[in-house]
C-alpha cells in the first residue's frame, strides 16, 4: 500500500512579506503561519506523516509547542539555499530514514498557504490517488494580463486562454519527485516544473482563492480574516 506523505519546505527567509522573522514564524489569527497549514494537513486521515524541513540555523521551531500534532509530524533541519533544495533534502533525509518509498504521494505544501482546507486537501487525493504522473491544486486565471514595458507603461495585452495558477500542495510519487528534483533547472519555483523539465505533463486538479500565498505584506490581513472564521471550526 501506497502513503501519502505531507513535506513542508519552512525555510524561506520571507524577505518580501516585509518582515525580519520568517514568514511561516509570523502570528496569524493566534497562531503562528505554518501553524495552520500543518493543523489541516494533520487532520487529513489519508495522510500518514507531515515532515517540516526546517533551516539548519532554525532557532525558533523549538521554542514552541506542538505536542498538539505529535505523532504525526516530524521536523528535518536540512533546508537548501532554495525552495527545491529544501524539498530535494526532505525528500532524501525522508527515504534514507525509511520512511518514504519511491511509490509513496509526496504532497509538498508551502508553509506561506495557510488557507488550505481539508476538503481541498482530499479532492487532490481523490483525483490523483491512481493518476500515473500527479499533479497539482491550480486556479484559472481570473485577471488580464499586462506585459509592462521597463517603464511600467503596458506594452500589450496577453491572453489569459488556458493559464492557470499553481498552488500548493502538488502530489507526486517520491521516488518520481527526488529523481525530478535533481535534474532539474536552478530557477524552478515549483515541484511540477521539475517533472514537466522530464516531458511529463501534471494533472490540474481545481483548488480555492482560500489557498493563496501569504508574499506581501497586506495578504497577511487577508489570511487573518480566512482564518480566524476557520479556527472556530
Ligand atoms: O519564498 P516563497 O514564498 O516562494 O517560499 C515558498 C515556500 O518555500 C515557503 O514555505 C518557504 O519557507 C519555503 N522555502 C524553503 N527553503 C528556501 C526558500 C523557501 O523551504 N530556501
Amino acid at each position: 500500500m501506497t502513503d501519502f506523505i505531507a513535506l513542508i519546505p519552512a525555510a524561506g527567509s520571507g524577505s518580501r512579506v516585509g518582515e525580519r522573522a520568517p514568514k511561516q514564524y509570523l502570528p496569524l489569527a493566534g497562531r503562528m503561519m505554518i501553524y495552520h497549514a500543518l493543523r489541516t494537513l494533520c487532520r487529513v486521515t489519508r495522510i500518514t506523516e507531515v515532515c517540516v524541513v526546517l533551516a539548519p540555523e532554525d532557532s525558533e521551531w523549538v521554542q514552541h509547542d506542538w505536542s498538539e500534532f505529535a505523532g504525526k509530524i516530524q521536523t528535518f533541519p536540512c533546508g537548501g539555499a532554495t525552495r527545491a533544495e529544501s524539498v530535494t533534502n526532505g525528500l532524501k533525509a525522508l527515504m534514507a530514514a525509511g520512511q518514504a518509498t519511491e511509490e509513496d504521494w509526496i504532497l509538498v505544501h508551502d508553509a506561506a498557504r495557510p488557507g488550505l482546507s481539508i476538503n481541498l486537501t482530499e479532492r487532490l487525493l481523490d483525483e490523483l490517488a491512481e493518476d500515473e504522473v500527479g499533479g497539482l491544486l491550480a486556479i484559472p486565471l481570473a485577471d488580464t494580463l499586462k506585459r509592462a514595458t521597463s517603464q511600467a507603461r503596458v506594452a500589450r495585452t496577453e491572453s489569459r486562454e488556458g493559464l492557470w495558477q499553481a498552488q500548493t500542495p502538488q502530489m507526486f510519487r517520491a521516488g518520481l519527485l527526488l529523481s525530478a528534483l535533481e535534474q532539474a533547472p536552478a530557477d524552478i519555483t515549483d515541484d511540477a516544473s521539475a517533472i514537466e523539465a522530464l516531458g511529463l505533463s501534471p494533472k490540474l486538479v481545481l483548488g480555492d482563492a482560500y489557498n493563496f500565498k501569504v508574499t506581501y505584506p497586506q495578504d497577511l490581513a487577508l489570511a487573518e480574516l480566512i482564518l480566524r472564521e476557520r479556527m472556530t471550526e
